[in-house]
């Protein structure tokens, strides 16, 4: 499997390349920048080892969440809306400075209702779409990191982000790196809570991109993750992140990349036997 890790991708590359023509890949900046995009605040626990440590090497690092997360907050007696998005809003905030990120962006898009059928039906993900590519035009980040179409468990607010994000970039002039995050086949740990949950495995020969990471910066994912006091007993906050520590990331932080860099002028030809 080729293995590639974040920094060193991204150092390699001259920062006073030229722009490139409308739609390229964006030309890599001395200083990298990584946005991640996701639904809910505690959803960048899935991938927050890697962020950590793109944040300690230097890179600037901002998690956008596309709502507050203001239906559910189960540990908490709060009624869902304004109280729970104040309260997650909170747990954002303390996650990405544990992290060592810029404090994060959050619109306010309702939980669980991306997929709401409105009029005209693309509204709410118009919109959506709209933010993203504002925020992509002011942050101008070399990765962006979301969820897989997945959505790691499948919940819909999840895959929907993916989508709007996989769209925006793949029609922005100047475009990111888009990274998946995913688990690789074979290392989920064999919990009956963890099975429960539905994880989506992807095949580890399209995990093309590993971002390892010390200790230290899974001790500033666990710091991260016990921000989301509303979401999770003292239990499970003080043993999730040493639990993926020693399986799903056991080897490093795996990402997809998104935009398949396959090319032809006929689909025969692309044919090749499945894996
Ligand atoms: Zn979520």
């Amino acid at each position: 499997m080729r293995t590639l890790f974040l920094l060193p991708l991204l150092a390699g590359c001259a920062a006073s390349a030229p722009p490139g023509p409308a739609s390229a890949p964006a030309a890599r900046t001395a200083t990298p920048r990584i946005l991640a995009v996701f639904a809910h605040p505690d959803d960048e626990s899935v991938v927050s080892p890697a962020l950590a440590n793109a944040a300690r090497r230097g890179a600037r690092v901002r998690i956008v969440y596309a709502t507050r997360g203001d239906a559910s907050a189960p540990e908490t007696t709060l009624a869902p809306g304004p109280a729970i998005a104040a309260r997650r809003t909170e747990e954002a905030v303390c996650a990405s400075r544990a992290l060592g990120a810029a404090d994060p962006i959050l619109y306010d898009f309702g939980d669980g209702k991306l997929g709401e059928i409105v009029r005209p039906p693309a509204g709410t993900l118009g919109r959506l779409r709209d933010s993203l590519a504002a925020t992509l035009a002011d942050e101008r980040p070399d990765i962006v990191i979301t969820w897989g179409p997945d959505g790691g468990y499948g919940h819909p607010d999840h895959r929907l982000v993916t989508a709007v994000v996989t769209q925006v970039v793949a029609g922005a002039d100047r475009r990111p790196l888009l990274l998946y995050a995913a688990m690789e086949r074979g290392s989920l740990p064999d919990q009956p809570q963890i099975a429960a949950m539905g994880w989506a495995e992807t095949a580890p020969d399209l995990l093309t991109v590993r971002s390892r990471f010390t200790a230290g910066d899974l001790a500033a994912a666990a710091r991260a993750f016990e921000c989301h006091a509303s979401q999770y007993d003292a239990a499970s906050r003080a043993a999730l992140p040493a639990l993926f520590g020693s399986s799903v990331w056991k080897d490093g932080v795996h990402f997809r990349p998104a935009l398949d860099p396959a090319a032809g002028e006929d689909l025969f030809d692309l044919a090749r036997p499945a894996r």
